[in-house]
């Protein structure tokens, strides 16, 4: 059989670090990084006698997560130990949630480019995060960093709905979207805030049952999660061809061989023992205190994109593009204010900004301008004040720089020449040196006014206004 008969089935396990200032079960701050062991007390050591107590924003911004993502949630829940040994996590168990999740049953929606597609998730639930190994690179041993231990995660589990690694990949940059918009991460992947423990499968098409699934934890970046899932699901299928059985495993990711290794086998025969922990009381949450976090949500994405198709008139691929990030949302909501111009103000964020962040491999939040200054880039265009060619230029000194678009103009003497006798002069120039091209014009071949005007441009370093070359131009070439 080919590959083509088969299908890949993926699920994701998504933790994302809640940004409360405080741990979930201390007062120890959140912040990342910072002198190992800094940001510790005897609750995140787990000494004897030490007591958690539960942070309650880390229920409020949990219970925001859910109904974000439109899950229905726990008005009675608990937390549950989850028993096995590691370094980084001294108490021996991890504080999570087993039966009583805080919220469940929920689902986002999905866009690939060939329509919507609902992805389930099965439930969200709060859990501490562990500490830190640093492995010494001189052999010395592996040293203990617990300031991450006790830093509040939300875990979103979700159903195996997802059937490609660019599903998967639109589906964690939905996520990742959400929980930007209703602030409760700053999920930065680089820091680890966002990461995915990724479970691929697969099967024959048209069967039922699903393949046994590997799992690689801890994936940190798009790109690793996306050709982690092609390389492992290809290497499940031939090993299926090849008349071999798939293990269940977990597996870890190399982004330099660009494969998969085995880390360690029968995951299940791993026994958590759960058992609810009898330090903290169960969470019980009011009508009430769920509508008021419902009542406090803004808007989110779906609601932003119909209002741009609305109000301003966007096309369904603009205004999706736009939402697709608070941070690409704002910059166009701060910059219409000032220019007035939806549509342009779309163009430049979906084409030239777009461009810029993908070859400087950037995200939306690293964008160094604000959407005042894109305002007023869009409207020195409007103005007739730059050329769009010469505004592709200040765009790269905004990434630069974060100067002014006026400021940038000033200094690098890029303002347009709009003078009509200067345009005027150029125009001459450039047609008593190009007789061939006035000859064809007038038999009829219209690129040559196109040529013309491009060597006039040349000739002013792209400073002439392109509408009244156009205009010089053809006035006379009809003489
Ligand atoms: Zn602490
Ligand atoms: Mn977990």
């Amino acid at each position: 059989m080919a590959k083509e008969d088969y299908e890949v089935i993926i699920g994701l396990e998504v933790h994302c670090e809640l940004s409360t200032k405080t741990k979930i079960f201390c007062s120890c701050p959140t912040e990342f990084g910072g002198e190992p062991n800094l940001h510790c007390c005897p609750v995140c050591m787990a000494l004897p006698g030490s007591l958690p107590v539960l942070n309650e924003k880390v229920v409020e911004y949990a219970v925001k997560a859910g109904l974000a993502t439109n899950c229905s949630i726990a008005k009675n829940s608990k937390n549950d130990r989850k028993n096995y040994f590691y370094p980084d996590l001294p108490k021996s168990y991890q504080i999570s949630q087993f039966d009583l999740p805080l919220c469940y049953e929920g689902q986002v929606n999905i866009d690939i480019g060939d329509g919507e597609k609902t992805i389930r998730i099965e439930r969200i639930h709060i859990e501490e995060d562990a500490g830190k190994l640093n492995h010494d690179d001189y052999g010395r041993g592996s040293f203990v960093d617990l300031n991450r231990a006790g830093v509040p995660l939300i875990e979103v589990v979700s159903k195996p709905d997802l059937r490609s690694s660019l599903e998967a990949e639109a589906y964690l940059r939905k996520l990742k979207s959400i929980f930007e918009y209703i602030e409760i991460s700053d999920c930065k992947m680089q820091e680890g805030s966002l990461r995915a423990d990724v479970n691929v499968s697969v099967r024959k098409k048209g069967t039922e049952k699903l393949g046994t699934r590997t799992e690689m934890k801890n994936m940190s970046s798009f790109r690793s999660i996306v050709r982690a899932i092609e390389y492992e699901a290809n290497r499940q299928i031939e090993v299926i061809e090849e008349g071999g059985t798939i293990s269940q495993e977990t597996l870890r990711w190399d982004d330099v061989s660009g494969k998969t290794f085995s880390m360690r086998d029968k995951e299940d025969a791993q026994d958590y023992r759960y058992f609810p922990d009898p330090d903290l009381a169960p969470i019980i949450l009011s009508d009430e205190y769920i509508d008021n976090i419902r009542i406090g949500l803004p808007e989110l994405p779906e609601s932003r994109k119909k209002r741009y198709l609305n109000d301003y008139e966007l096309s369904e691929k603009a205004s999706e593009f736009v939402t697709s990030s608070k941070y690409y949302s704002n910059l166009f909501e701060d910059a219409i204010k000032v220019c007035n111009n939806p549509k342009s103000a779309s163009n430049w964020i979906m084409s030239d900004i777009a461009r810029i962040l993908n070859e400087k491999e950037q995200e939306p939040d690293e964008i160094p301008f604000s959407g005042e200054n894109l305002g007023e880039l869009v409207k020195l265009i409007d103005d007739g004040k730059i050329s769009s060619a010469i505004a592709k230029k200040v765009l790269v000194e905004m990434f630069e720089t974060n100067k002014k678009p006026s400021v940038i103009i000033e200094e690098k003497g890029w303002i347009q020449i709009s003078d009509e006798g200067a345009i005027k002069e150029v125009v001459l120039k450039i047609l008593s040196e190009n007789p061939q091209s006035i000859a064809d014009y007038k038999a009829g071949k219209d690129k040559a006014l196109g040529f013309l005007v491009g060597q006039a441009m040349k000739e002013t370093k792209g400073k002439a206004n392109p509408q009244m070359l156009n205009k010089l131009f053809i006035d006379e070439l009809k003489k």
